[in-house]
C-alpha cells in the first residue's frame, strides 16, 4: 500500500468502511480525497476525518473529484458503477477497489471468506465461535459490521481473520486471497445492483480466483450453481452436504432425502460426520444438538465447521461450541410465547429463499407476516410454503399487493393487507395485531419479511426490534 504514498486516493462513500479506509491512507501519508452524495448533516464522521487533515466533501458528487492525478478510488460497496464519480474512473482507467481489497493487502493473519447469497451472518459467527473454542485466534469482521481493513490492521499472524463478505464487496476486489473460501449458496438477489445473474455469480467466483492448490475451497455440493463453479476451483475442495454422502466433506449420516424438508418425511436420527478422503472418519454431533434449529442452520453448521476443520480445529472438539450457539439476532431469532402463540423475528431474511427456508425450520400452521421493499420480483417463488405451511398470511409495505397474488394462487384463505397506518411502527403493530387474532395456541407467528425493510425502516434491525416491542406489548 505504500506504493500510494504521495498520490491521490479518493474514497467514495462515508460508511464505516470509507473512515477506515481514509484513516489508513492517510497514515500511509497519501493525499485522500473523501466525498459523499449525502447532505453534511448526515454525514456526522466527516468532522473527525476533517480534524485529522483529510479533505472531505458532502452533498453531491464534485466535479473533477476523479481526475488523472487520482491513482486508487476506493469505493463503498452499495456504491453502483453508474454512479458519476465510479464512471468517471472506468473512463480514465482508474483502479477502483471497495475496502476488503485494502484489508486482504494488509492483513498479517491468513484470511477466511464467507460469502453466499443467506446464512453468511450466521455462518461467519458460528465459525467465530469454532476457532474461538479451538484456539485458533479469529477476528470476525467485514459485512457483519467492524470494516474488514480496520481488523485486518489487528489481526496476529498466527490468528485468521474472519471476513464474512457480500457479492457487493467482492466485486471491488483485485488480489483478494483468502487461505480459505466459503460458498454457502447462490438465489437470485440483488439482480437490481448486479444487473444478470451472470454478474452476481461472477462476483462471488472472485473469492476463489486468487486460490492456490494450498488453500482450501469449502462449498454446497447441493447447490446446483455452487457444484458448476466449484469445476474451477484450484484449491483443494471441502464440499459439505445436506443430502448425499460425501467420501472426503462434511455431511449428514443418514442423509436427508431432499434439499427441502418435506411434509411427511420421517423424523430420523440424524448425525454430523466428517470424512477425510482416506477413509477416515469422524462423528462431529447429532443434528438435533445444535443450538440453533432449522435445516439451514444445519446447513450453515456444516459449512462452518468445514472452515474451522480446514483451519486446524481438532474435529473431536467441535461439539461443544456446536452446541452452546444461539444464533444471531433478526435471524429465525425466538422472541417468545404470548396466548399460546410462539413468535419469531426474522427480520433479516429480505428474500423469498430465505423466507422459505425459515418457515420450513418452524412447526406449522404459521402465521406469517412478510412484505417491504419491491425490488421487481414476483414472489412466486413462495408459492409452495404458502400452500403446505401457511395458515395465514400478513402483508404490509410496498410489495403487498404481489404478496396477496401469491397467497391467491395458493389458495390460502387467510390474507390480511395492512395498508399504511401513521408511521411504520404503528404499521407494523397493526401487522402484529392481525396476526395475533389470527392465531391460535400452538400456532407460530412469524415476521419472515422476504423482503429488504427501506420501503419503510432504516434497516431490517430497526423492523426487528419493533416487531419484537409489539409481540411483547400485545
Ligand atoms: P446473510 O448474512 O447472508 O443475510 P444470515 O445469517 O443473516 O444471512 O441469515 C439471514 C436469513 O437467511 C435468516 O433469517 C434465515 O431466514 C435465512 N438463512 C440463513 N441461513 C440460510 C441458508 N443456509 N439457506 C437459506 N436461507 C438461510
Amino acid at each position: 500500500l505504500t506504493a500510494y504514498r504521495g498520490r491521490r486516493v479518493v474514497v467514495l462513500g462515508l460508511a464505516r468502511s470509507g473512515v477506515a479506509a481514509a484513516k489508513l491512507f492517510h497514515g500511509i501519508g497519501a493525499d485522500v480525497a473523501v466525498n459523499d452524495r449525502k447532505p453534511r448533516e448526515e454525514c456526522p464522521e466527516a468532522s473527525e476525518l476533517e480534524a485529522l487533515g483529510i479533505s472531505v466533501q458532502c452533498g453531491g458528487h464534485p466535479e473533477g473529484l476523479v481526475n488523472e492525478e487520482t491513482a486508487l478510488l476506493v469505493k463503498n460497496p452499495g456504491i453502483p458503477y453508474s454512479a458519476p464519480p465510479v464512471a468517471a474512473a472506468l473512463r480514465l482507467g482508474v483502479e477502483i477497489v471497495t475496502e476488503v481489497e485494502v484489508a486482504g493487502q494488509l492483513s498479517q493473519a491468513p484470511i477466511i471468506g464467507i460469502t453466499g447469497s443467506n446464512g453468511k451472518t450466521t455462518t461467519t459467527t458460528w465459525t467465530g465461535v469454532l476457532l474461538e473454542a479451538a484456539g485458533l485466534k479469529p477476528l470476525v469482521a467485514g459485512n457483519i459490521g467492524r470494516p474488514l481493513s480496520e481488523a485486518a490492521q489487528e489481526a496476529a499472524a498466527d490468528g485468521w481473520l474472519v471476513a464474512e463478505l457480500s457479492s457487493f464487496q467482492l466485486k471491488g476486489t483485485r488480489d483478494f486471497h483468502p487461505r480459505i473460501a466459503c460458498l454457502l449458496n447462490l438465489a437470485e438477489t440483488h439482480l437490481d445492483y448486479h444487473g444478470t445473474m451472470e454478474d452476481y455469480v461472477a462476483s462471488k467466483a472472485k473469492l476463489f480466483e486468487n486460490q492456490t492448490e494450498e488453500d482450501t475451497a469449502v462449498y454446497n455440493a447441493d447447490d446446483a450453481v455452487c457444484r458448476d463453479l466449484s469445476q474451477r476451483f484450484r484449491a483443494r475442495k471441502l464440499p459439505f452436504s445436506l443430502v448425499s454422502r460425501l467420501d472426503a466433506g462434511v455431511c449428514v449420516e443418514p442423509p436427508y432425502p431432499s434439499v427441502k424438508p418435506g411434509d411427511d418425511e420421517p423424523e430420523e436420527e440424524r448425525r454430523i460426520v466428517y470424512r477425510d478422503g482416506h477413509g477416515g472418519e469422524v462423528a462431529i454431533l447429532p443434528v438435533d444438538e445444535l443450538g440453533i434449529p432449522g435445516r439451514h442452520n444445519t446447513a450453515n453448521a456444516l459449512a462452518a465447521i468445514a472452515v474451522a476443520l480446514a483451519a486446524g480445529a481438532d474435529p473431536e472438539r467441535l461439539a461443544e461450541p456446536l452446541q452452546v450457539f444461539r444464533g444471531v439476532e433478526h435471524r429465525l431469532e425466538y422472541v417468545g410465547r404470548f396466548g399460546g402463540v410462539n413468535y419469531y423475528n426474522d427480520s433479516k431474511a429480505t428474500n423469498p429463499m430465505a423466507t422459505t427456508m425459515s418457515v420450513l425450520s418452524l412447526p406449522s400452521p404459521v402465521v406469517l407476516i412478510a412484505g417491504g421493499l419491491d425490488r421487481g420480483s414476483d414472489y412466486m417463488e413462495l408459492l409452495p410454503i404458502f400452500r403446505t405451511r401457511l395458515k395465514a398470511l400478513i402483508a404490509f409495505g410496498e410489495t403487498r399487493e404481489k404478496l396477496r397474488k401469491v397467497a391467491e394462487s395458493a389458495g390460502l384463505p387467510a390474507v390480511k393487507i395492512v395498508e399504511p397506518v401513521g408511521d411504520a411502527e404503528a404499521t407494523l403493530r397493526r401487522a402484529v395485531e392481525e396476526a395475533a387474532s389470527l392465531a391460535q395456541p400452538g400456532d407460530t407467528v412469524l415476521l419472515s419479511p422476504a423482503c429488504a425493510s427501506w420501503d419503510m425502516f432504516p434497516s431490517y434491525e430497526v423492523r426487528g426490534r419493533m416487531f419484537k416491542h409489539s409481540a411483547h406489548t400485545l
